[in-house]
């Protein structure tokens, strides 16, 4: 037999729910046919994880970074700086990064809309123009995220994340003047308004506001930032563990957090971050990777999408697509490979956003311990001897399993 020295983990992104009425009160992993997860968890093991801690109600960021094994209470340092590597920036330890909307205001400065009337074509044209910006001694880093959203980032000596938003957090309100919190922070304020007073310039008579005017949109005539922090050191995945990593998913909040943990981030043509992703593919390229990486990380993002979207009948044939993907990988599985499959939240239909529930997780591999479930459910696991474990336990686990775990003492 092989004894098992690479890692593959499968996270099923918000797949995990509560029982649903119009399923005859079953979850939708319940209610789906998947003969190949239900193999896995026969012939694995499986339990239950917090994604952070009971109760706690996880972000995909925060929760991505415990499963890659970061104690997200150190690294993750606020929205703004995971929100811009989410964008598709990469950030360098120390840069100071903002969330930023997209937003409509008065010729009073009154904010009208905080996402501009949810704009969705043309922010990436504004956001050309306001990237690159000189202010205070710096180049400004401004990319457009999905619709409103965006992100403003810092990047230079004497900066401090320690100032207020500019976002009002409401509307009929001026926007608000970005204060320090503390002296030092002075020249961060500074330049965080002089770029704010320049985007309502830029944007006043911009192309894409002449054309929404015309089509009887709300302008997006100035830029509102928030949510400031500062980018903390991450060390990767390679030099943590010396794993060779690689990763697949479309979703770019997902892949900037596996670019920061030094992973190869891969492309697989027709898979997307959507609903209409190329599961099948997705699995092939794992199976692919596997032979040039320790350590293989896949994101299905499906799941949460209609979790979100409150579409049972949907999540329950998102289970069985990625059922048929789950069947790719049980006929090419690598015997030297340990693999977890789980979810890094839960996102009920009848409630449309991530919840505190824990998730099911199975571990399935040569030569270790095994239980009696036989189902990958989020209650046939709860029988199962992984128990009850945290998302930052689950790479350790898989280190341990695939005899790469260092030993603690003598
Ligand atoms: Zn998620």
């Amino acid at each position: 037999m092989v004894a098992p020295k690479k890692i593959l983990m499968i996270v099923l992104d918000g797949l995990a729910d509560r029982p649903v009425a119009e399923l005859g009160n079953k979850t939708p992993l319940q209610a789906a046919s998947k003969p190949n997860l239900n193999w896995f968890a026969e012939h694995g093991k499986c339990g239950l994880m917090d994604p952070i801690a009971p109760g706690i109600r996880p972000g995909s960021d925060t929760s991505h970074l415990a499963l890659l094994g970061y104690d997200p209470d150190k690294v993750y340092t606020g929205r703004g700086p995971f929100e811009a590597v989410g964008v598709g920036l990469s950030l360098e330890e120390g840069d100071v990064a903002f969330r930023c909307n997209f937003a409509t205001i008065d010729e009073n400065g009154i904010v009208k809309d905080r996402r501009a009337g949810r704009i969705k074509e043309g922010t990436s044209q504004i956001a050309k123009d306001l990237d690159g910006l000189e202010m205070g001694g710096l180049k400004v880093i401004f990319k457009e995220g999905t619709e409103h959203r965006a992100a403003l980032v810092l990047r230079g000596e004497g900066l401090s994340p320690e100032v207020t938003d500019v976002d009002p957090h409401a509307v009929d309100v001026k926007y608000d003047v970005c204060q320090p919190l503390d002296p030092e922070a002075q020249r961060t304020a500074d330049i965080v308004n002089e770029f704010v007073e320049e985007s309502r310039k830029i944007l006043k008579n911009h192309e894409v506001n002449r054309r929404r005017k015309e089509e009887g949109k709300l302008p997006a005539n100035i830029i509102l930032p928030r949510g400031s922090g500062v980018f903390p050191h991450i060390q990767t995945l390679e030099a943590k563990y010396g794993l060779k990593c690689a990763a697949i998913g479309g979703v770019t909040l997902v892949r900037g957090i596996c670019k920061l943990a030094g992973m190869d981030v891969l492309d697989v043509k027709g898979a997307t971050g959507g609903l209409d992703t190329d599961m099948d593919a997705k699995g092939r390229k794992a199976l692919e990777a596997l032979e040039s990486h320790d350590f293989v990380f896949m994101n299905i993002k499906a799941g949460d999408i209609c979790g979100h979207d409150g579409r049972a009948d949907l999540k329950v044939e998102v289970v069985e697509r990625i059922d048929k993907m789950m069947g790719i990988i049980r006929e090419g599985y690598p015997e030297d490979t340990v693999m977890a499959v789980t979810s890094d939240h839960t996102t009920p239909v009848a409630v449309g956003d991530h919840t505190g529930d824990p998730v099911p997780v199975l571990i399935y591999g040569k030569g270790f311990r095994f239980d009696q479930v036989k189902d990958f459910d989020e209650i046939s696991v709860a029988q199962g001897i992984l128990s009850r474990i945290k998302g930052t336990d689950l790479l350790q686990i898989l280190l341990n399993l695939s005899n790469r775990a260092e030993k603690f003492g003598a």
